[in-house]
């Protein structure tokens, strides 16, 4: 196979560069799902490329649920062969969205704060790409100050009565769980801002919980409204301790911010014109192309040395707070570069018609990457506060 200029960037000698031959099967393998037309490449996949059979079709390979232990029908892999994977699949623009949430984090929160019958439950069925998961954090007054959440559960027997409202909930209308952030003690009953807290696991096709897609300007529906209207939650599905909620959050967060997807959103895009640059010999903005190629291969290493450091059993948050900052501000530039670099008026710098269909999803897209996951300005002062700076 051919070297790529993705591939030539920086990572020469790095075991990240070709992990033992599993980047040019996931290649290889991509390479094959486009040829037969079950997909094209879209930026941002991740998030919006909603496939369960194709999310099926990754798991047969063992793909999926990667580093679950073998005893929960994993792979037991390590975390740079999952980064492997991920990346491949990434700048490929495949739709991985249906298993994303579950596998990035849903599957380590089970494994840390997990019941046994929870573990034996869901991760197989993750690892075999089937059972899907949303994140309930984000509420229509709680987004950047999450500890003010106001979803309540009120104790009844043998579990837990909720009654709230999430929003913003990405793949809500197509996942089968929830997993959300609720107030378990009244927060004028709490000793401190962060008490309180817990996290459940909800069924999302409980009759008493209505998700509302929200409509993109282009007609799309990627993420969705959460009306949770007294829905009993048995304890067997409470996830970790109650009023642990805060703790367990932050842990899950790290997972969250800091992998290869908050650097490739647009890689897609800015693949197809190093291909198409390669094509005609040069670029009208050599400058602004360089940087760009400079701070990738910077952030790709800063994000691989957290995906190691999570498998440590560490919350490195700082550093996954600073990985999301800059990487997320960089796939948006990506969008900047490839406009410079095809000015109008320059017939012969004129983007293909693929790099044109890539361009106009990305801007689509866009707005949203600097703050799902956490604003721009709440990543600095993590970063800020995590050097004890503040
Ligand atoms: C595409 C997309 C997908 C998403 N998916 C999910 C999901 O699956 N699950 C989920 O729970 N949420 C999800 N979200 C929600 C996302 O996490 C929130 O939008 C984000 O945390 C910001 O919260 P907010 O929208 O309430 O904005 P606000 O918190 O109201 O912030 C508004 C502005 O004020 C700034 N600001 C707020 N507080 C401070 C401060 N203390 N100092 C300085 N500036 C501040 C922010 O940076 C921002 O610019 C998603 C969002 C998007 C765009």
């Amino acid at each position: 196979m051919s070297t790529t200029p993705y591939q030539r960037l920086s990572l020469h000698g790095h075991r990240l560069a070709g992990a033992g031959g599993l980047r040019a099967e996931v290649r290889a393998f991509v390479a094959e799902e486009i040829a037969a037309g079950r997909w094209s490449p879209r930026c941002d996949n991740w998030l919006i490329g909603w496939d369960p059979a194709f999310s099926e079709r990754l798991a047969a390979r063992g793909w999926a649920g990667m580093t679950i232990p073998a005893e929960y029908g994993g792979q037991e892999a390590g975390a740079l062969a999952r980064f492997v994977v991920t990346e491949e699949l990434l700048a490929a623009g495949a739709p991985v969205a249906a298993h994303w949430i579950a596998d990035r984090q849903t599957a380590p929160q089970l494994l840390g704060f997990g019941t046994e019958g929870q573990k034996r439950r869901f991760l197989p069925e993750i690892a075999a790409g089937r059972t899907y998961f949303a994140l309930g954090m984000s509420e229509p007054d709680s987004g950047s100050d999450l500890a003010s959440v106001r979803t309540r559960a009120e104790r009844t027997d043998g579990g837990w009565r909720v009654t709230g409202r999430k929003i913003w909930t990405s793949g809500a209308h197509r996942a089968h769980y929830l997993t959300a952030l609720v107030r378990t003690t009244l927060r004028d009953e709490a000793t401190g801002r962060h008490d309180g807290l817990s996290q459940l696991i909800l069924d999302l096709a409980d009759p008493g919980i209505e998700v509302r897609p929200i409509r993109l300007l282009n007609g799309e529906a990627h993420f969705a409204e959460v009306v949770i209207e007294d829905v009993f939650v048995p304890d067997a599905m409470v996830l970790g301790e109650i009023g642990q909620g805060w703790r367990q959050i932050n842990a899950e967060l790290a997972y969250e911010r800091s992998g290869p997807e908050r650097v490739l959103s647009t890689a897609p895009l800015l693949l197809a014109h190093l291909d198409e640059i390669a094509a005609r010999g040069g670029t009208a903005d050599p400058v602004g192309l360089g940087l760009a190629l400079a701070r990738l291969s910077a952030l790709r290493g800063l994000t691989a040395s957290v995906a190691v450091e999570l498998t440590g059993g560490h919350a490195p948050d700082v550093a996954a707070a600073l990985a999301k900052d800059l990487g997320t501000r960089f796939e948006g530039d990506v969008v900047d570069v490839v406009r410079r670099s095809s000015p109008a008026g320059r017939p012969e710098d004129a983007n293909s018609a693929e790099t044109e269909r890539l361009l106009r999803q990305a801007v689509l897209q866009q707005p949203g990457f600097t703050l799902r996951g956490g604003t721009t300005e709440i990543l600095r002062g993590v970063v800020t506060r995590g050097m004890g700076l503040r």
